[in-house]
């Protein structure tokens, strides 16, 4: 639909950070979608950083990996869950990289004669970067979520170019201000805090078109004139953002107060039929489903949600998808490397266990010990990356009895390095953007549980990682019974090893990467069957 000039749409935070603007922006796309209207989304992030590949999960959460390699912010991993479009590296901006880009073009001689500014050089920069999404992605809408909120010097000069942006695009552009109503007490809402933040924004040249308002409350009608009033916005035009039971809510709620109605009135657009229907048979299976099961994941950051936040939506779109709650507990097993806590206190009462992806040495002995416990009972296994190389230690070591076995990120001097660096990680120096990054296919066994997950020979997940199985050692492992059930297409890679009973794969990649509400990862999806079909097994026995 649309005429392919692309309309751009810019989400700015006001008043504090953490309201959940990736959230919102996701949402508004998801709802331009249901209207037939495509919808390209550009974060830009105000760090000096060119990505964030080298930023601790524990800080900023998970590094989110797209398609083509790119390291970036977990904001984009909720933008593809709620679109599902695979984005690519110009969708994301940073600081870092619009800095680079001009010192590179500086050096080259690109401004022959002239000092390099902020204005314009800067700022010119960053309109025909955005212009350039709208073009090459043929978007009839570019959503801009701009990091941080409005004040941050970091994003300054960014959001100036916003401002010189809509007045060149004029009624092709507007600008969302997301901020947060408190309530001193039950019923008394506060609006001055944002009626200041819109000022601030005001003064820099920018009249947002719509608000949305966070809050402890849902707005009565005063506040909601009041925000009207002072923030020149009519009264249809501030919404509220609920708190609700699952982010997936948001487009539905946002419908229910006619909130595409009001968008693209402004665009001079007229309101289209909409299509939230499967999503929103998909939220009413998250909300109210028919089964529920008890799923641990041993991490290291079990501190910080955020770290593994694409595992935990996997998790949410597999168990929709098969009706059912997952209820997550993160677990340290840590504690399983004091010998007086047994895996099965630790771990009894789950339907399944995740290994996620990690790095160093912390913690590996307590996830060894559980995922020797999922394998001696039965209980379903999935391992991601470092979790499916763990299996392999773990089998190694107590299958293949290979006394000592370890990848050398562990210890360098194994006796049997099951898992080592990859041959071309060895010449790598640098840290930033070095791994072995993106969607790589891998081709897999039939009559494998990787195979039957599936349900094609020829995959292709993302990845993140500088070790990999030793094929040396292959031979050995193979022959103690663990299967290595696909490997990278030149065979020379192992991409998945599974176990012959029960239910445990474990994959090199990061297939949660890439699973989207209305299209789940297979693996997940099995892991989550695995689940359910034991559960009921143990209600049997009970
Ligand atoms: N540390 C391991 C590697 O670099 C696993 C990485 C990961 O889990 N993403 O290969």
């Amino acid at each position: 639909m649309g005429d392919k000039v692309p309309r751009y749409i810019v989400v700015l935070g006001s008043l504090m950070s953490g309201l959940g603007k990736g959230i919102v922006t996701a949402s508004v796309g998801r709802i331009l979608q249901s209207k037939g209207y495509s919808a390209s989304p550009i974060k830009f992030d105000g760090y000096l950083n060119v990505d964030c590949g080298t930023m601790n999960p524990l800080r900023h959460g998970e590094v989110f990996v797209l398609d083509d390699g790119t390291e970036c912010d977990m904001d984009f991993g909720t933008y593809e869950r709620f679109l599902g479009n695979s984005l690519t590296r110009i969708n994301s901006i940073t600081g870092g990289k619009l800095f680079q880009r001009i010192i590179q073009k500086e050096r080259a001689g690109g401004y022959l004669g002239r000092d390099v500014q902020i204005v314009p050089h800067l700022t010119d920069e960053i309109k025909a970067w955005i212009r350039n999404v709208g073009a090459e992605k043929k978007s009839d809408f570019v959503l801009i979520e701009v990091g941080g909120t409005v004040g941050d010097l970091e994003n300054a000069y960014f959001i100036e170019a916003m401002r010189q942006m809509a007045r060149e695009e004029g009624e092709r552009m507007l600008f969302i201000q997301l901020t947060y109503i408190t309530a001193l007490s039950p019923g008394e809402l506060k609006t001055k805090p944002t009626q200041h933040a819109n000022r601030l924004i005001t003064s820099m040249g920018i009249q947002p078109k719509l608000i949305l308002c966070r809050g402890d409350e849902p707005l009565d009608k005063d506040a909601r004139e009041k925000i009207s009033l002072f923030c020149n916005v009519s009264p249809e035009d501030v919404f509220d953002d609920p708190s609700l039971e699952t982010i997936y809510e948001l487009p539905i709620a946002l419908e229910k107060q006619k909130f595409s109605e009001r968008l693209l009135s402004h665009f001079g657009l007229k309101p289209a039929p909409e299509d939230l229907k499967g999503w929103s048979a998909l939220v009413s299976k998250i909300k109210d489903p028919k089964n529920e099961i008890k799923v641990a994941i041993s991490g290291k950051y079990t501190a910080v949600k955020d770290a593994y936040v694409s595992v935990k939506e996997a998790l949410v779109h597999a168990a929709a998808a098969n009706n059912t709650r997952v209820h997550i507990d993160w677990v340290d097993t840590e504690k399983l490397e004091k010998d007086d806590v047994k895996p099965s206190e630790l771990l009894g009462e789950y339907d399944g266990i995740i290994v996620p992806g990690g790095f160093g040495n912390r913690g590996i002995e307590g996830k060894i010990k559980a995922i020797k416990y999922c394998r001696e009972k039965g209980v379903p296994y999935l391992g991601l990356c470092l979790g499916m190389q763990l299996m392999t230690v773990e089998y190694a070591r107590n299958v293949a009895k290979m006394e000592g076995a370890n990848s050398t990120e562990m210890d360098e001097k194994s006796p049997y390095p099951v898992i080592h660096i990859m041959p071309e990680q060895l010449k790598v120096k640098e840290k930033g953007a070095t791994m072995r990054l993106g969607a790589w296919e891998c081709h897999l066994k039939k009559g494998t549980k990787a195979f039957e997950a599936y349900g094609t020979e020829k995959i292709f997940e993302r990845h993140r990682h500088r070790f990999e199985v030793n094929n040396e050692l292959v031979p050995k492992l193979e022959e103690a019974g663990l299967i290595f059930s696909g490997r990278s297409p030149d065979g020379v890679i192992v991409e998945m090893a599974e176990w012959k009973e029960g239910w445990g794969v474990g994959t090199q990649a990061h297939p949660e990467l890439k699973s989207r509400l209305e299209v789940p990862a297979p693996l997940f999806v099995g892991f989550v069957k695995a689940a359910l079909k034991r559960q009921k097994e143990k209600e049997k026995k009970d």
